[in-house]
């Protein structure tokens, strides 16, 4: 007989897990809450424009390869990816502006321009950061983390002092640059990871290698044809996804999950794996049988939420790229008010997405289809007049930038923030991308992938190993499943 596993959360942790899965030889059902895959990266469509709700940034190209080729397959068998150049643009003021080249050569020269022999030094960050992606992505991040002995080999000890896990990236940077301005772009990709840089491991010096060398690219259609591309492949390896199917509680008999419970009855397994937001399922069990309790939780550093705005302008807007980063206030305020005491920014930075200057076919011909994004603490009181206010905000910076109006060419408009990522994700404190990856959150110090008191309950996505993303969302799915066929298997 074959086994059976469930698979609650048809995001990108969950479709990997199940699809590695199945292609192991379970049989795999995949019961989602909404109507449809991809979790945070949906998609919807309004007024002949298409949104992609979350990821904009397409990082780290080699994962998805390693995802596909793990199935015999290659990413160019569900999308076509374009290399975007200049790879985003840098807003520092009203009257300065920067264009990241993607041709290295080019961005060496931009960096000499403003700190000499900023060109060498880049030179040499790279050479470590390229080392640090080469142990991180290929060993680090592919551990299930579950024991400190998984860490204990001489070798790895080794590495993991030369990729400097033990110092902070902002000390790190500066041994390599000193103007403001470089450092801004260097410190810039560290915010994926939900923390600043102070906070955060040089080894993720790693994101810079895969920014700068590895490239920003985009699945022409948009973000969601990765998911429609790990879709199409997880249900040809045969795995089964249920849609508008919510899973409600668990069904336990002495220490093991026999079912999950959904408003179409139990639906039983031999194993489960939550790629729903970790906090939720553990509300889910109640005390005693959950790994951590709200105390636990209250004191992780979650990675920001975010407010979005989706809007659809009937016009071309000039002066945009496709990423554009709008550094233009001061970061150390901001993310003060994101960490250090929580409260709606005063004077927000702020991310604008143009997918339309790239693919004509997210708008219709003519029209501008933007992305707003403010990064923002979680847990804040979240209202329809506290969107407005920044919407307002960020429209007069908008327009100033683009050097026309906006406000009165908007044909769709749709804001997004906390209430939204509770009740479309159940996510704790509304969080948008999981938990920060900090010293004390990495490795064995994030929450476990596999529950203590149950047998065979296991936990994959952002919030557990190894973070948050898009890239690191896949390698979370591998992992859990390797640890369900090992465990299943006896
Ligand atoms: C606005 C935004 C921008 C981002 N930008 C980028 C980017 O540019 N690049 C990048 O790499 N990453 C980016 N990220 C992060 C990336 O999107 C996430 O890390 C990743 O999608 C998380 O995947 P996941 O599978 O862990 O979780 P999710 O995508 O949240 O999937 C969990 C799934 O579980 C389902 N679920 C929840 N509760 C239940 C239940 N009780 N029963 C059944 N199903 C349930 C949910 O509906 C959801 O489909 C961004 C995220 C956001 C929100």
């Amino acid at each position: 007989m074959m086994k059976k596993v469930i698979v609650i959360g048809a995001g990108f942790s969950g479709l990997s897990a199940a699809t590695e899965l199945a292609s192991k030889g379970y049989e795999v059902q995949i019961l989602e809450k909404n109507d449809h895959a991809g979790g945070r990266a949906r998609v919807f469509q309004s007024n002949g424009f298409t949104f992609d709700m979350g990821p904009s940034w397409y990082w780290m190209p080699d994962i998805f390869e390693t995802y596909f080729n793990r199935f015999g397959k290659k990413p160019a068998d569900y999308y076509d990816l374009v290399r975007l150049d200049p790879s985003y643009s840098v807003i520092l003021s009203e009257t300065e502006k920067i264009d990241l080249p993607a041709n290295y050569a080019d961005l060496k020269t931009l960096f000499e321009s403003y700190e000499p022999g900023a060109a060498a030094q880049l030179d040499a960050f790279m050479e470590q950061a390229a080392y640090k992606y080469k142990v991180g992505i290929q060993d680090f991040v592919w551990k299930p983390s579950r024991k400190i002995t998984e860490f204990l080999s001489l070798k790895l000890l080794i590495d993991a002092i030369r990729i400097d896990v033990f110092s902070s990236f902002y000390k790190h940077i500066r041994k390599f640059f000193t103007s403001p301005t470089l450092l801004k772009l260097m410190e810039f990709p560290i915010l994926f990871l939900g923390a600043i840089s102070q906070n955060t491991p040089a080894m993720y010096s790693l994101m810079n290698y895969a920014e700068i060398k590895l490239g920003t690219w985009y699945p022409m259609g948009g973000m969601h044809h990765i998911v429609k591309g790990m879709v199409a492949l997880a249900e040809e390896k045969g795995v089964k996804i249920t849609y508008n199917a919510e899973v409600q509680g668990f069904e336990i008999v002495k220490g093991k999950v026999i079912g999950v419970k959904t408003a179409a009855g139990l639906q039983k397994a031999d194993a489960f794996v939550a790629g729903a937001d970790y906090h939720h399922v553990e509300e889910l069990l109640g005390d005693g049988l959950r790994n951590y309790d709200e105390a636990y939780w209250d004191k992780r550093v979650m990675a920001p939420s975010s407010l979005l705005f989706y809007l659809g302008i009937s016009k071309r807007l000039p002066n945009l790229k496709h990423h554009n980063l709008f550094f233009d206030r001061d970061f150390t305020v901001h993310s003060h008010e994101i960490y250090t005491d929580p409260a709606w920014p005063s004077d927000p930075l702020f991310y604008a997405s143009a997918p339309s200057v790239t693919d004509p076919s997210v708008a219709p011909e003519g029209c501008e289809n933007i992305f707003l994004l403010i990064p923002v603490a979680p847990d804040l009181e979240d209202t329809e007049e506290g969107r407005e206010k920044y919407f307002e905000q960020l429209m007069d910076r908008l327009e100033a930038h683009c050097g026309v109006s906006i406000r009165d060419s908007i044909l769709y408009k749709r804001s997004y923030a906390h209430r939204d990522f509770k009740s479309d994700y159940h996510a704790y404190k509304g969080n948008a991308y999981g938990l920060a990856n900090t010293l004390m959150q990495t490795a064995i110090l994030k929450p476990t992938l596999k529950n203590k008191h149950l047998d065979n309950l296991y936990y994959t996505g952002q919030l557990t190993v190894p973070g948050p993303g898009v890239p690191p969302s896949l390698i979370s799915g591998i992992v859990v499943a390797t640890e369900v066929d090992k465990e299943l298997k006896g």
